[in-house]
């Protein structure tokens, strides 16, 4: 990927991102702040994200709300107390980045234990349209907005062992495109998904644990990525499965 200046965001926006707490998420929330936009951190620990909060609050103050948010017991009520609170504080969302993601066990299909096989589901698939259902009044509201689902190279080529957390990606795939064709037409909002590529989290961890992480890069060196996406020359990535680490940012049309 070609680094560049960071781009350039509209410093009103206000940008929503689950799994703040994790390796990506917190990363995101970090970098966002930084460059002076409102955000919205869900995670389901409160401490962790009372201390990403603290952080936060010495670089950007004042712009930041925490909401604690566990997808795998959320209520339906529970996603309308989120859409009110935010309906109430912003004129509307601007960004919604679908991060927070388990990976499960990697074992074969016929392994794989059924509550297992549910919580996955639940988490990187059923939440994402659910909290998409809940948000997309308020993210229609924006002149611009985007919503991103973190994908994965394994949900667009299955992979053997990567059993519901692959599948789940791929799901996301699928609900990324039908999103992106309903709202064509009928909104600004730009929807599309993005695969980070190795990246030296808890997650990778899990997942290749025989590998050295100073071999992996950061979560920081996707940020000028991922803001790009927010900025003008992420409108033609709608309906787009992007992968991070390719993109050239300095040259955008070389993307196409
Ligand atoms: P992490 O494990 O570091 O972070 C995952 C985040 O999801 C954490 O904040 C975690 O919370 C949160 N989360 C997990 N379960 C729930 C739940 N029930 N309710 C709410 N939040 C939950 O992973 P990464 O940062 O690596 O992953 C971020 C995204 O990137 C994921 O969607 C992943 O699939 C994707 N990805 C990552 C790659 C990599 O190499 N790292 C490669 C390809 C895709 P908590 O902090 O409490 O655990």
């Amino acid at each position: 990927m070609t680094q560049t200046s960071t781009p350039s965001i509209d410093q009103n926006k206000t940008i929503l991102i689950t799994g703040a707490t994790g390796g990506i998420g917190r990363a995101n929330a970090a970098r966002f702040a930084r460059a002076g936009l409102n955000i919205i951190l869900l995670g389901r620990n409160k401490e962790k994200l009372e201390l990403i909060y603290d952080e936060i609050e010495k670089v950007s103050p004042g712009k930041t709300l925490i909401h604690p948010f566990d997808f795998i017991t959320a209520s339906d009520d529970d996603y309308k107390i989120l859409a009110n609170a935010i309906n109430e504080q912003y004129s509307c969302l601007d960004g919604l980045i679908h991060n927070a993601g388990q990976l499960g066990t990697l074992t074969p299909i016929e392994h794989i234990p059924e509550e297992s096989w549910d919580r996955i589901m639940t988490v990187n698939l059923n939440a994402p349209f659910r909290l998409t259902k809940a948000l997309l009044p308020s993210l229609s509201r924006s002149p611009d907005a985007r919503i991103i689902f973190v994908s994965s190279s394994v949900g667009r080529v299955g992979r053997a062992f990567w059993g519901a957390y692959g599948v789940s990606k791929f799901g996301l795939e699928g609900l990324m495109q039908t999103l992106a064709a309903e709202l064509e037409k009928t909104t600004k909002i730009k929807v599309m998904s993005v695969n980070p590529g190795a990246t030296r989290t808890a997650m990778r961890r899990d997942a290749y644990p025989a590998e050295n992480p100073a071999d992996v890069p950061t979560p920081e060196s996707l940020m000028d990525a991922y803001l790009m996406l927010f900025g003008q020359q992420g409108k033609s990535f709608h309906g787009k499965a992007i992968n991070l680490r390719g993109l050239d940012l300095e040259n955008p049309d070389h993307n196409f």
